[in-house]
Formats: structure tokens, sequence, C-alpha cells
């Protein structure tokens, strides 16, 4: 018996990088996996067939999480492909747009919040009916270690991430009386394509003032979301989980 078996799982941003890495480990533990992409329609369709190798049901689509009815028509639609359940929704779509406070534009700022936050609000709403009445559900929200502590630079993705953390305990409040659960991921420095952009000295700087001296994997943060995915957490809501080697303590 697999931790997630024949559970129905969707998940924001799963072409690349943490999103990806989650719906492997998922579909390994035997999870149905709906997943969607912004742009990346090739490594989306591969990532279908891999995970369909587990001998699981698994389907990519193109939809965007910053929009509210693009969200209400994907729920539809993955309800309609998979049986009718959704037990675990995962919001990891996100981008980052940074800049000091002078030089970041009303635009990158809304942006920002609109893909990583008013995304949260979007997906939750669409799966909230079928939870309900399954009297049943895990939510879990990617938000960042950014959005505890804060960030020089990143004034718009603390923002985002940091509302993140405000709504995840409000749904654990308003919805647990339903057994619908609901916790936030805050991942420190995890080593992806989103990082790889950056300058290698000022990332093994950063590994050097980590406590467990290393980037994060997506397979640590995957690990994480299997975790509150399963009935492993079954006792456990609103709560922010720092998968962060150590940073922030
Ligand atoms: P990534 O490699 O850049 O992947 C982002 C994913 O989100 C892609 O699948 C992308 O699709 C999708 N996406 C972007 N905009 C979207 C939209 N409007 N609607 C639907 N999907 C959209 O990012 P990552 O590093 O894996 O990060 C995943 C999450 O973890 C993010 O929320 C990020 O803020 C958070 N996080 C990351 C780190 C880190 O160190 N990497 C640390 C803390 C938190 P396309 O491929 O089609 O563009």
């Amino acid at each position: 018996m697999k931790l997630l078996d024949g559970k129905v799982v969707v998940i924001t941003g799963a072409s690349r990088g943490i999103g990806m890495g989650i719906a492997k480990t998922f579909a390994g533990n035997g999870a149905n996996v709906a997943f969607t992409y912004s742009s990346s329609e090739a490594p989306a369709l591969a990532l279908e067939k891999e995970l369909m190798a587990h001998g699981v049901q698994a389907k990519a689509y193109k939809s965007n999480a910053a929009s509210f009815a693009e969200a209400e028509q994907l729920v539809t639609q993955v309800l309609e492909d998979f049986g009718g359940r959704i037990d675990v929704l995962i919001n990891n779509a996100g981008i980052t747009k940074d800049n000091l406070l002078m030089r970041m534009s009303e635009e990158d700022f809304d942006t920002v919040i609109d893909i990583n936050l008013k995304s949260v609000f979007n997906m939750t709403k669409a799966v909230q009916r079928t939870m309900l009445k399954q009297r049943q559900g895990s939510i879990i929200n990617m938000s960042s270690v950014v959005g505890v502590k804060g960030n020089a630079g990143q004034t718009n993705y603390a923002a985002s991430k940091a509302g993140m953390i405000g709504f995840t305990k409000s749904v654990a409040l308003e919805l647990g009386s339903r057994s619908i659960r609901c916790n936030a991921i805050a991942p420190g420095f995890i080593e992806t394509e989103m990082t790889e952009k950056l300058d290698e000295k000022v990332v093994q700087g950063w590994r050097d003032g980590i406590p467990l001296k290393r980037g994060g994997t997506v397979q640590d943060i995957a690990n994480a979301c299997l975790f509150f995915a399963s009935d492993l957490s079954a006792y456990v809501t609103g709560q922010v989980l720092n998968v962060d080697g150590g940073m922030l303590t």
C-alpha cells in the first residue's frame, strides 16, 4: 500500500522545478496527478507520459493560475477527467520579478501578487465545494522563507509569500471542521532552474551560511509535500513548515 494510493492530486506549475519533482514523487506513491503549466508544453507532455509509466492517471493542463475563470474551468475539467474527486491541491506555481522598491514598477508588483497569491485564492475557491462535499481534503501552499523573514529586493515576492501564510492559516480555521486541512511549506534555498540564473560565487556563499551546508533539493520539498498530502499528517493543519536546512534557525 503506497502513501497516496488512488488519491487525486492537483498541482499548479509542474512543468519544471519543484512542481515537477512533487508530481514524480506523488505518482511514485500511487497518486493520480493533474498538473498545470503556463507555457512549457513539451516538458509538460513529457512529464505526463513519465507519470503514467507509474500506472497512475496523469494529465497536463495549460492554465493560468492567476486567472479566476481559468482556475474554475481547470477544476471542472479535472473533476470530469479524474472521476469527480480532488483529494489534494498543491498551489505551487510562482514567479519572481526582483527589484529594489525604488525601481519596482507597479506592473511587476501586481504580476507577482496575481501569479503567486491571487492564484491561491482562485484555486482554493475552485476546489472548495468538492472538498466540502467529500468532507476531506489537504491543501498545500508553496510559500518561502522569504515570506517568513522578508528579503531586500523582493518586496513583491515576500508580500505574496507572506500573504499565502495568512491565507493558509485562515483556510485551516474555516475548513477544519470538515476535515479539510491547509498547510504551507516555506522552502529555503532550493537549487532549481529559478536559482541557476544566479552567480555561482553568491550561491556558494548561501550554501556556506546554511546550517546543513547545502542547498535544498526538489526531493526535499517533495518529501514535505508527501507528508502533508498523506494521512501521516492527519492531525496537522494551519502550519508553516520551513524546509530550509536550518537557514531561519
Ligand atoms: P520554476 O522552476 O520557475 O517553475 C515554476 C512553475 O510555475 C513552472 O511550471 C511554470 O510553468 C509555472 N507557472 C509560472 N507562472 C504560472 C502561471 N501564471 N500559471 C500556472 N503556472 C505557472 O520555480 P520553482 O523554483 O520550482 O518554484 C516553485 C515554487 O516554489 C514557487 O512558488 C516558488 O516561489 C517557490 N519557492 C522556490 C524556491 C527555490 O529556491 N527554488 C524557494 C522558495 C520557494 P511554465 O514552465 O509553463 O512557465
